[in-house]
């Protein structure tokens, strides 16, 4: 590792892998991850990526539409054009790197429907688009001499010093590094892990968020939290397993407890509707019923269908004893994703002189209050780049004298932070936030929040990763949960 760096970027997923590989040869990049490369939020995602490729049947003003309904209108439809317009480039730039998305029978992109999309615009890879994307990506920065890629490689520290950053870098073998940055990217991902059960990884604990937050970046909408409506409802696993909207989209009907459809009774575009209208209903039907068992049922589908197009859901349920071509699917709502996140321009420039933020650790204002589905590896996508070219433009234009002398490393030595802070957040943010929110229950909440908040960072404790994510998911809890007192929306 290098003692200073032109750029660096934080997180391997979509936004992070994809950035690097707009700089040209002469920049310098460091790109790190917390843990291994693969383990991130973009290599869970099985839908698939929206974009408006089949012009013959689909347009940018429907899928600008599609976006601001699902929003609630909430968003920022100069950030929405971006992402639409822009966006199908940079699937088929995934395409020329490698990405095998599914071809139809003539070779074309294979488009299907999802949840709040008045047309067929989902490109995927069977029902593992994600983790094709990343590997893909991986295997293109592996190629780029000028991008240094770090895994297991932690920032717990970013410091503002005018020129830059310095970084402090909690390395594999637990030992600090600190390390220059004339520019950062924060692609660090969501913060489901902030809740008992969410679809998330593990490394979605809002570290990007709380030190962007640190420094004084406006940090916007973190209450605006999507549930999704359909992940296995495992007994006792935290990360839930998602069944994607895909297959409601191919039919899949939801069902309560009874067995009886309902979804129409509170939208009539029933199984259909926006992630937050299928959620909210089913609170609603569990609440009349009593009962929390739900069930999407597509075994009147033929069973080959189902095996070759959602392979992998197919199998995880199977690990479960379900057979989804025989047997109903057990779901429950549950944390799915981030709408709200570092505040950024189209340029995903924050409030902080060269600090960027792209992917879902950012608030581009395209999503508004509730995000379309497949918007997000596409936003990742588009405002990683953008964020990548102006950073180029402004290494052309400036002319950044190398750092002056830093220590190279912190002492990270401390007491040991007591057990029990992440869970007690957790059940917290269940009880406030959750698909129904609790207005009642949030000022005592909070209050404890606060008081866990203030415990971490005023403890003495030793600095390592359990240290590092504790503090983060108590910093965002505080943040989701003043917006909720003071009435943001
Ligand atoms: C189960 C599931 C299914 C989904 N399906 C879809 C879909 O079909 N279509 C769609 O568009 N979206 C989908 N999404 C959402 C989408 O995958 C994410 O929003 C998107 O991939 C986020 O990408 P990202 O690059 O911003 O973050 P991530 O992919 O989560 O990557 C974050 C990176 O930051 C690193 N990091 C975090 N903190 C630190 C730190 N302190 N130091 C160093 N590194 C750090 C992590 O190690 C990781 O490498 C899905 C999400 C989930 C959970």
């Amino acid at each position: 590792m290098e003692r200073d760096y032109d750029v660096l970027i934080v997180g391997a997923g979509a936004a992070g892998l994809y950035a690097a590989l707009q700089f040209s040869e002469d920049v310098r990049v460091l790109l790190i991850s917390k843990r291994e490369l693969t383990l991130s939020n973009s290599s869970l995602a099985q839908g698939g990526v929206a974009a408006v490729l089949d012009k013959d049947n689909d347009n940018f003003k429907l899928h600008i539409a599609d976006t601001l309904i699902a929003g609630k209108y909430k968003n920022n439809l100069d950030a929405i054009k971006v992402l639409v317009e822009e966006g199908p480039e940079d699937v088929l730039n995934l395409k020329k790197m490698g990405v095998a998305f599914d071809l139809d029978e003539k070779g074309h992109l294979q488009m299907t429907l999802e949840a709040g999309h008045s047309r067929h615009r989902i490109v995927h890879h069977k029902d593992s688009t994600g983790k094709a994307i990343v590997e893909t990506l991986i295997e293109q920065v592996k190629t780029h001499s000028n991008v240094e890629l770090c895994d297991n490689t932690m920032l717990y520290r970013l410091e503002n010093n005018g020129r830059g950053f310095l970084c402090g870098l909690l390395m594999p073998d637990g030992s600090s590094r600190v390390v220059g940055a004339h520019y950062c990217i924060l692609a660090s991902g969501g913060i489901g892990r902030v809740y008992q059960y969410t679809t998330n990884s593990a490394i979605a604990t809002g570290d990007g968020i709380t030190l962007a937050y640190k420094l004084g970046a406006e940090i916007k909408y973190l209450s605006r939290i999507q549930f999704h409506p359909t992940a296995f409802a495992a007994e006792n696993d935290r990360e839930r397993f998602l069944i994607s909207e895909a297959v409601r989209g191919e039919g899949a009907v939801l069902l309560n407890c009874d067995g009886q459809r309902f979804a129409t009774k509170y939208d009539e575009r029933g199984e259909l509707a926006p992630r937050d209208v299928v959620s909210n209903a089913i609170m609603l039907e569990s609440k009349e019923k009593g009962n929390e068992k739900f069930y999407l049922d597509i075994t009147h589908k033929d069973p080959e269908f189902v095996k070759n197009r959602f392979p992998m859901i197919y199998e995880k349920c199977l690990e479960e004893n379900i057979d989804i071509t025989k047997q109903w699917i057990p779901v429950f709502p549950c944390q799915h994703y981030l709408m709200g996140g570092i505040n950024v321009d189209l340029f995903a420039r924050t409030s902080i002189d060269r600090l960027y933020a792209a992917g879902e650790c950012s608030h581009t204002g395209v999503h508004g209050a509730n995000r379309l589905a497949s918007n997000s590896l596409l936003e990742a996508l588009v405002f990683s780049r953008r964020a990548a070219n102006d950073i180029m433009d402004r290494l052309q234009r400036e002319n950044n004298a190398p750092f002056e002398s830093f220590e190279s490393s912190d002492d990270l030595s401390g007491n040991v932070m007591p057990k029990g802070y992440r869970t007690e957040i957790r059940k917290i943010m269940q009880d406030c936030h959750f698909v129904i929110p609790k207005p009642e229950a949030v000022p005592g909440g909070l209050k404890r929040i606060r008081e866990i908040q203030h415990e971490i960072e005023n403890g003495g404790y030793e600095i390592n990763r359990d240290f590092v994510e504790a503090r983060s998911l108590a910093t965002v809890a505080a943040i989701v949960l003043s917006e909720v007192e003071n009435g943001v929306e």
